[in-house]
């Protein structure tokens, strides 16, 4: 009989650029993002020409739901590594997050808040868990890792176009309920093809020996727990000022307990290790702020003030264009970059993941000072180039390559094997504090221009940008200049 190493072995000493298994799990996370990402698109328009809520409320009610999507990633990440290991998470997620649309689907009205409670906890098991199966497929210092979680990221973002755009549309041109329907049909379709291909998987992702020798009834509190915790996140989500509360607790807890499991850990080098990653964890906060603009304030900035002309040839909506060129610069970008790297580790010059998010804090930097740029380019009525700001997102998506999927790979390869669910959680953690800074930012830019003029109000959001510009760009600065300490704490990781 094959051993769980064995079998792991034959896994990882894959031939060619990436293991066959990085493709399944690829298009399972593709499936779930055109999911996430076709409700998340329509819950704004949906709560102010439905439920009749007014846009401020509603703006703020959109960010205490993608607040919570990402908080409930760290508590996924737990059970994962606890009790139910990668795939009975993913299994569970899925399942709610299923769940969750058909009670949309069946009456959106209604059932608002249910549906979206059942589709945060159910993202929460299957969002970070899927992600650190990607890390699992390769050996510890395999240089082909980062190429892996880029090509991985660009289905992320094939799902999240498509559902962006698939979903809205069927909600404002047929049916609400037609639109929540499809996200879970797609959901389905993630969830099947993962359940047809596990069985490629290996041992990645099998429940803890622990648990299912003796402690099998640890699963079923844990299904039952969740269940329970919906009417909780109910109450939580419908009320941003809960919202509030939930994240002033759930950072500071989750801090503790990572350090408490830091202390627990024997080896100085594993301990250092995760406080390496706990700095990445620190600056993805400053960086998901502001890339995240684009949901918020950018949006307000792309219908006052840019032209519709691309190139000279494309008419394009300037809002369709803030919407969908991150997805679709990743979409094009992500494998290229991911050969770079490989190329680049090659010749012996790849940098190391400190620098790789250092330039990824440059990139932003870039990108916000050529929105700012934008401003040059106004015409009398304070309407910008299209081209220029299209210019803004190619750059903050390179940033976003440096940073994101790298981060996604460093957290796999800092962790112990028993804290990779909970890392991988911390990591989107951060993220929901990201969006939640990002509304205080962007309210903030777009306040501050409220009963001004046009070009009044240009001004105000260029010279914020110009602002966010410089952070981001000192950021990257700090980052490359305490290199050399992240590095040692990192010991032979790169
Ligand atoms: N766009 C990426 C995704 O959906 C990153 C999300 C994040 O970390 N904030 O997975």
């Amino acid at each position: 009989m094959e051993t769980r190493d064995q079998a792991l072995a034959k896994i990882q000493n894959f031939e060619g650029k990436y293991p066959k298994q990085l493709w399944y799990l690829f298009f399972s996370e593709m499936w779930e993002r055109f999911s996430f990402y076709g409700m998340r698109g329509m819950l704004t328009f949906f709560m102010v020409h439905q439920l009749m809520m007014k846009e401020d409320v509603a703006n703020l009610q959109y960010g205490a739901t993608q607040a919570f999507v990402y908080a409930f990633t760290f508590i996924g990440g737990f059970f994962a590594d606890k009790i139910l290991g990668f795939r009975k998470s993913l299994f569970w997620g899925g399942i709610l997050m299923i769940v969750g649309s058909i009670i949309l689907a069946i009456d959106p009205h209604q059932y608002f808040f249910l549906g979206i409670s059942f589709t945060v906890i159910g993202t929460g098991f299957f969002k970070p868990n899927i992600s650190t199966m990607v890390g699992q497929l390769y050996k510890d210092g395999d240089a082909r890792t980062d190429a892996g979680f880029s090509l991985f990221y660009s289905g992320i973002n094939i799902g999240a176009l498509l559902g962006g755009y698939a979903c809205v549309a069927i909600g404002k041109g047929y049916s609400w309920n037609l639109a929540f329907g499809l996200a879970a049909v797609v959901m389905s379709i993630s969830l099947l093809t993962f359940l047809f291909t596990r069985k490629y998987m290996g041992p990645i992702g099998l429940q803890p020996e622990t648990i299912t020798a003796n402690k099998k009834w640890y699963e079923y509190v844990t299904y039952l727990g969740s269940l329970i915790a919906i009417p909780l996140i109910m109450a939580m989500v419908s009320k941003p000022a809960y919202t509030d509360w939930f994240m002033y607790i759930i950072g500071p807890v989750a801090l503790v307990y990572i350090l408490i499991e830091i202390l627990k850990l024997k080896l100085k080098a594993e301990r250092e290790k995760m406080y390496a990653a706990l700095i990445f964890i620190v600056f993805s906060i400053f960086f998901w702020a502001f890339f995240e603009q684009s949901g918020g304030s950018l949006s307000l900035f792309a219908a006052d003030h840019l032209n519709s002309s691309l190139l000279g040839i494309f008419k394009l909506d300037p809002n369709g264009v803030n919407n969908s060129s991150n997805s679709f610069f990743v979409i094009l970008f992500s494998p290229i970059i991911g050969l770079i790297w490989i190329w680049l580790n090659k010749r012996k010059i790849e940098p190391n993941t400190v620098n790789k998010f250092g330039l990824g804090f440059l990139f932003l930097g870039a990108s916000f000072v050529i929105l700012y740029l934008c401003k040059f380019t106004a015409n009398a009525k304070a309407i910008a180039s299209l081209d220029v700001f299209t210019l803004a997102y190619f750059v903050m998506t390179l940033g976003e390559l440096c940073l994101s999927p790298i981060g996604l790979s460093i957290m796999t390869k800092l962790s112990p094997k028993h804290l990779q669910g909970v890392m991988m959680g911390m990591w989107f953690l951060a993220s929901a504090y990201g969006q939640y800074v990002a509304g205080i930012l962007g309210a903030g830019i777009a306040q501050a221009s409220d009963h001004a003029s046009p070009a009044q109000k240009l001004e105000t959001y260029t010279s914020g940008y110009l602002q966010l510009g410089y952070f981001a760009l000192a950021a990257g600065v700090v980052l490359i200049a305490i290199s050399f300490i992240v590095k040692k704490l990192m010991h032979e990781v790169r």
